[in-house]
C-alpha cells in the first residue's frame, strides 16, 4: 500500500466504532478528504489529540480507492491556541469548518479543490485576532463561493449583463449589482441601497486571495453590509445558513 504525505486540517470528527474516528480533512494537495483514524478515540493515543477539530497536522495516509483513506500518522504543527482562548474568534474558526463541511457536501459531485483554497483557510485562520474576524469571514465566504457552485458577478449587471464598475444597488431577486437604466423603475423590495464603494470592495474581496491581501481596514458600516450581502446570497442561492455565525448575530458578539 502507497503511503502519502500532506498537510492537513481538521474540519469534523465523529466517533467510529468504540476506538474509532472518522474525520474530514482539508488538505493542501488533496482538497476535502474523509479518512479513518484507528484507535484515534483512545485518550493517551499517538491520533487522539490530532483529530481534534481546528488542529492542523502532518499527515501520513494512504488514499483509497472508496473515497475513504486511512490515516497512519498524525504530528501536529498547531492547534491554534489563539483561537481557543478567545470565544469570538473560536466561533469564526467554527464558521469556517461548517462552511467547508457544507462545501465538501458539493464537492462530491465535483472536481477536488485546489491548494489555493487551503492556503486561503490557512490564511483565515492566522489572521483571526489580527485584523476584523468579521471582514476576514466574509471575505473567506466570497472566495469560496465559486467552489459551493455560486457566484456574485462583480462586473456586470445582474440584469441586462451591461459592464458594471460600481453600483448603489444590490438585487438579491437578480442575484447582483444592477447598473443605472436598470435601477430606475424598478420595484424590486429585496434590492439593498449599498454605501458608496461598497461595490467595489466587494469587487476587490472577490478577485484578491486571503494570503495575497494587505492590511485592509473598513468602518463598521460597511464591514456589516458586505457581511449581509454575502449571508442573504448565500442563504438565496446555495441554502447555507452557518449556525456559528447565527450565534454571533444573536449574542451580539
Ligand atoms: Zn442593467
Amino acid at each position: 500500500m502507497e503511503f502519502v504525505s500532506d498537510d492537513a486540517l481538521v474540519i469534523r470528527t465523529q466517533p467510529y466504532g468504540e476506538n474509532h474516528r472518522l474525520v474530514l480533512l482539508l488538505t493542501k494537495q488533496w482538497g476535502l478528504l474523509r479518512a479513518l483514524a484507528y484507535g484515534a478515540q483512545k485518550q493517551h493515543g499517538p491520533l487522539y489529540g490530532a483529530t481534534q477539530t481546528l488542529v492542523l497536522s502532518k499527515v501520513l495516509m494512504s488514499l483509497n480507492s472508496n473515497g475513504l483513506s486511512d490515516i497512519k500518522q498524525m504530528e501536529i504543527q498547531t492547534s491554534f491556541p489563539l483561537i481557543r482562548q478567545d470565544p469570538l474568534l473560536l466561533l469564526y474558526a467554527t464558521a469556517v469548518n461548517e462552511l467547508l463541511w457544507r462545501l465538501g457536501q458539493v464537492e462530491q459531485q465535483q472536481q477536488s479543490l485546489p491548494p489555493s483554497v487551503f492556503f486561503e483557510v490557512l490564511a483565515c485562520l492566522n489572521k483571526l485576532g489580527q485584523v476584523s474576524p468579521g471582514l476576514l469571514f466574509t471575505h473567506l465566504e466570497l472566495r469560496l463561493l465559486p467552489f459551493i457552485g455560486v457566484m456574485i458577478d462583480t462586473t456586470h449587471c445582474a440584469e441586462c449583463g451591461a459592464p458594471l464598475r460600481d453600483t448603489t444597488r444590490f438585487s438579491l431577486a437578480k442575484g447582483g449589482g444592477l447598473c443605472e437604466t436598470c435601477q430606475s423603475g424598478r420595484d424590486d423590495s429585496h434590492a439593498i441601497l449599498l454605501l458608496p464603494s461598497t461595490w467595489r470592495l466587494l469587487g476587490k474581496l472577490v478577485a484578491t486571495p486571503l494570503h495575497k491581501l494587505g492590511h485592509v481596514k473598513v468602518s463598521e458600516r460597511y464591514e456589516r453590509q458586505l457581511a449581509l450581502i454575502i449571508r442573504l446570497y448565500l442563504a438565496e442561492y446555495a441554502g447555507v445558513t452557518l449556525r456559528s455565525l447565527q450565534v454571533i448575530e444573536s449574542e451580539n458578539l
